[in-house]
């Protein structure tokens, strides 16, 4: 059985090449991070080397071995691999790690019928890995296979981009990851309700977020410090400007995450205000929203939705991330207190 949930579209694809014996010997699974690349890509290597009667069966030595990284001749590659000479953190995937499943692939499998080399994050791989990596796609052996996985294909070299399958994952809809999580995890309704919208129909996130509390913590922190922040003065709001530069210089993605959490919020404030509020992100704060959308008009609302969606595109394209940080703080529209009658 595949471990997948959705994707159909990858999964027949994949299962017609395996029936008419047309594997490809480079596939590039391109999504959003957490919506199920990894699982996919492990599927695939248990459906060519399963030796039960439907791969992937799941059951037989071959997947078990898979499912638990134990199988000689599955192997992932990435940041958090093992083999990493130098102690310090890896910050790409190098030329070495490439160099080492070109010499391993060029010996037969040692157990079972594929070698199968998944890179993930293949989008952070050096030059010069890439530049190796291709080397070896362009002479392809027989019985490897390599699976790139990616979150930002417009990275990749585009030579290395032409020389393999590429299968796009999509986002599942809200109401597929609340029954996967209840049906498969076992998550309580309400919290599977709420994971399920979070998630933004990247499954992996809200299995994440369902085994433990920290992520949903650090969510309602980022929601909170969001709120004082919309009612603060302006030195406040610079002195947290100046906290996300911070933070930018040391994780753009963490800096993205917190415009993501502000631009859902903003959404469903403005959700709330046209009267859509059960399409709302975050179900579990529905009397705040409905109280704050009072303070706001709709075209205010708009406006600074547009405002944090041009912060995030600008500091993709590097502008100063100071001057974009303020320009979003001094941009947040002033809420107007309950109309007073008196
Ligand atoms: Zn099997």
């Amino acid at each position: 059985m595949w471990q997948i949930v959705g994707q159909s579209r990858a999964v027949s694809l994949l299962q017609r090449s395996l029936e008419q014996g047309a594997v490809a010997h480079a596939y590039l699974l391109v999504g959003p991070p957490h919506v199920g690349k990894m699982t996919l890509a492990l599927d695939l290597a248990r459906a060519v080397n399963c030796q039960g009667d439907e791969p992937p069966c799941g059951s037989c030595d071959a997947c078990q071995k898979i499912a638990s990284g134990k199988h000689a001749d599955v192997q992932v590659i990435g940041l958090n691999s093992t083999g990493n000479s130098n102690d310090k953190p890896r910050t790409e995937i190098g030329i070495d790690q490439i160099r080492e499943i070109q010499h391993s692939s060029s010996l037969p499998p040692f157990e079972g019928r594929y070698k199968v080399f998944i890179i993930d994050g293949a989008e952070l791989m050096s030059t010069e890995a890439a530049n190796c990596l291709l080397k070896t796609l362009e002479e392809p052996s027989v019985g490897v296979i390599f699976i790139l996985l990616t979150a930002n294909e417009s990275v990749l070299l585009a030579t290395v981009v032409s020389r393999c399958q590429r299968l796009e994952l999509r986002p599942l809809a809200t109401a597929q990851v609340g029954v996967a999580l209840g049906e498969r995890w076992n998550v309580e309704p309400q919290k599977a309700e709420l994971l399920a919208r979070l998630s933004h129909g990247c499954l992996g996130w809200a299995i994440l977020a369902a085994g433990g509390d920290s992520l949903l913590e650090q969510r309602s922190q980022r929601l909170d410090r969001l709120l004082d922040i919309t009612s603060a003065d302006y030195e406040e709001r610079f002195d947290y400007a100046s906290q996300l530069v911070a933070w930018f210089s040391q994780s753009r993605s963490l800096v993205q995450e917190i415009l993501d959490l502000w631009l859902d919020w903003w959404r469903d404030l403005l959700l709330v205000k046209l009267g859509c509020g059960n399409d709302i992100t975050n179900i579990d704060r529905q009397a705040i929203l409905l109280d704050l959308a009072q303070g706001y008009t709709v075209m205010e609302i708009r406006a600074f939705i547009s405002s944090i969606q041009s912060a995030g595109e600008q500091l993709r394209q590097n502008a100063n991330p100071r001057l974009v940080l303020e320009v979003l703080m001094l941009s947040i529209p002033e809420r107007r207190a309950a109309v007073n009658y008196g």
